[in-house]
Order: structure tokens, then C-alpha cells, then sequence
């Protein structure tokens, strides 16, 4: 425990000297600099290859003094806030005086969250200020839910690496706007649709995109090497065999229904009939596919109930179309 609170200590030291710090949270990984500090955000840029315009989430470690990190924060805000911080929940608001306009992206909102994790946690109160933080991965790749996925992909492009053990949710926040009257889902993640509908009393969009920036939103956005081909689930095993039988090295995600079936396929995975399960391994199936050399992954989409939204959206977006280079 006093070796752990050196560490903190250490990594607080190495935010306060403008740099960067990978993180766990019960997310993912996050790449975390001082909010405040314009020179240290633009490294969280460069280090994943980001475009300066796609925003950064500022990390806090109480809801204590929201009120200078964001103006404007309405009823809604507060009883999200209230009802699920710290948690897997990102709120977009109106920016406020400490935060920069580099760690938006020039927008005039601010996305927030109250991270649920012991390390990020002690890392935010040893610090004292914000920590604004993406996912420490390159962009547009998939998203690390260990230290050894930080330091296999970033390396030395990190100050420091906090080591929290495996994240317990494996998908990013759900990402909620609540700048306007209605409040709208930006991205599913952690908290499922239903939880939030339930604190709110009313049911919430959930956009196919948002007119609002939002990097997730990307269509190549968190994707493995591989190429993902999604099929029904029916429709797994036998287009997974015409694909390795064409000379692909094909990963399969089988769904939980099919989960004694036999494939003729490189790497096979049974995925957890659990939406919560499936969601922690998501990321780590997918590394481990590119890993082991497949080129073709194929999956079908689970329901789209609880996590399921967030999985379904991340399959999604590995599947969509790539940019050139
Ligand atoms: P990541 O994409 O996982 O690297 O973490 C940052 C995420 O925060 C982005 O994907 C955005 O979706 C989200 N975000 C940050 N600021 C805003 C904002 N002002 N409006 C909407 N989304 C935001
Ligand atoms: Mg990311």
C-alpha cells in the first residue's frame, strides 16, 4: 500500500511537471495531462496521433467543484451526477474558466466525468486539478483495458504508467449531452440506456450520429488490424468456414447460442452470454485476434439491451469503412 502511494504520488508529480500520465479507470486506460495546461493537452495529441479538434474528457476526482470546470449545469446534470459519479457516465456541458478551449477541441462545451476506479481516484485527489484524458491508444485503435495493452502500443511516449490490473466495465463511458433541454446519448458505454432512462423518467435518443463532434463517432473508430465482417448469428459459422477455406486467418466471436458449435477457423471465441462479461473481454478478443494474425474477424451483434448497446455500436464502428493509409 505505501509503495502504491508513492506511485501516486510520483504520477501527481509528473502531472504537475506538464506530462503525461497513462491511468486506469473501470473504463479503459485513459492518457491523462493536466487539464490546464495547454502544452501538456497538445502532447495528448501528438502521442496518439489525434487531431487537435477531436475533444479530450476532463477527469475529476469529486463532483465537489464542478461548477468551475462547467457553467450552465442544469437539474438534469445534477441528478446524473448524483445518481451515477463516480461511474462509467461522461457528461457534456457548458465549458468553464478552467478549462481550456486545447482540451475541447475550440468547442465551447466540456465533456466531465467522476471516474470509479481506486488508482484514478487517488491519482486525481493526490493531483488536485483535472486530468484531461482520452483513451491511451493510438486513434483511431482499440481502446487498452490493461498496462501491458499501454506500454505494448505507447511505450516511452508515456512519463509514466499506473498498472490498476484489467478494467472491470472494458468499453468507454456512455457519453450523455446535457446542454440542451433534452438530453441526448453521444455515445453508449458503460451505464446502459435503461439505467439512465431510470434516473431520468424518460426515455432517452440515442442519435446514429450526433451533429455534436464527437470522435467516437467516427466510422473506422475503435479498430483492430483485422477486418471485422459482421453476419447474423446464424450465419457465423458458415461464412467464418467459406473464409478461412478462401485462405483467410479468420477470428471468430461466436454468439453465446452457437457456443459448442465446431469451426474450422484460426482463433475462435466463444463470446459470454453476459452483456457485462462480453463487454469487459470485448476489446481484449479483439487484440488477441491481431495478435495471434488473423486478418478476417467474424461477429454477429448482440442485443441491444444493457451493455449490448455499446457493443454493438464498438462491432459497428470496427466494421465500418476505413480511411485510406
Ligand atoms: P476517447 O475518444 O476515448 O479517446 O475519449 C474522449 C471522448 O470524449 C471522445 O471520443 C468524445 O466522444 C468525447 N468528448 C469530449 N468532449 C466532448 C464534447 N465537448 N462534446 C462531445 N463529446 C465529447
Ligand atoms: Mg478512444
Amino acid at each position: 500500500m505505501a509503495f502504491e502511494t508513492s506511485e501516486i504520488g510520483a504520477a501527481a508529480g509528473v502531472l504537475r511537471a506538464g506530462g503525461l500520465v497513462a491511468f486506469p479507470t473501470e473504463t479503459v486506460y485513459g492518457l491523462g495531462a493536466n487539464a490546464e495546461d495547454p502544452a501538456a493537452v497538445a502532447r495528448v495529441f501528438r502521442t496518439k496521433g489525434r487531431p487537435p479538434s477531436h475533444p479530450l474528457i476532463v477527469h475529476l476526482g469529486d463532483a465537489d467543484h464542478l461548477g468551475e470546470w462547467a457553467a450552465d449545469i442544469t437539474k438534469t446534470a445534477r441528478v446524473l451526477a448524483e445518481h451515477f459519479w463516480p461511474g462509467p457516465l461522461t457528461l457534456v456541458l457548458r465549458r468553464g474558466r478552467r478549462v481550456p478551449p486545447e482540451a475541447t477541441g475550440g468547442l465551447e462545451t466540456v465533456a466531465v466525468r467522476v471516474p470509479d476506479h481506486p488508482v484514478a481516484l487517488a491519482l486525481l485527489s493526490a493531483f488536485g486539478g483535472g486530468v484531461a484524458a482520452p483513451s491511451a491508444n493510438r486513434f483511431g485503435s482499440v481502446s487498452p483495458t490493461t498496462a501491458d495493452h499501454v506500454r505494448a502500443e505507447l511505450g516511452d511516449a508515456v512519463d509514466f504508467v499506473l498498472d490498476g490490473g484489467p478494467c472491470d466495465v472494458g468499453v468507454e463511458s456512455t457519453i450523455v449531452d446535457v446542454t440542451g433541454e433534452v438530453p441526448g446519448i453521444l455515445r453508449p458505454g458503460g451505464v446502459a440506456r435503461e439505467a439512465l432512462e431510470a434516473a431520468l423518467g424518460r426515455p432517452l435518443a440515442v442519435p446514429e450520429s450526433s451533429p455534436v463532434r464527437v470522435p467516437g463517432q467516427h466510422p473506422s473508430h475503435y479498430a483492430p488490424r483485422a477486418r471485422v465482417v459482421l453476419v447474423e448469428p446464424e450465419n457465423v459459422v458458415a461464412e467464418a468456414e467459406l473464409a478461412q477455406g478462401l485462405g483467410h486467418r479468420v477470428g471468430v466471436l461466436l454468439p453465446p447460442a452457437f457456443a459448442g458449435a465446431r469451426v474450422e477457423a484460426h482463433a475462435v471465441v466463444a463470446v459470454p452470454a453476459a452483456s457485462a462479461e462480453y463487454a469487459r473481454g470485448l476489446y481484449v478478443f479483439l487484440r488477441d485476434f491481431d495478435r495471434r494474425g488473423c486478418d478476417l474477424i467474424v461477429a454477429s451483434l448482440p442485443a441491444e439491451e444493457g451493455l449490448g448497446l455499446a457493443i454493438a455500436n464498438r462491432l459497428r464502428r470496427a466494421a465500418g469503412p476505413r480511411d485510406p493509409g
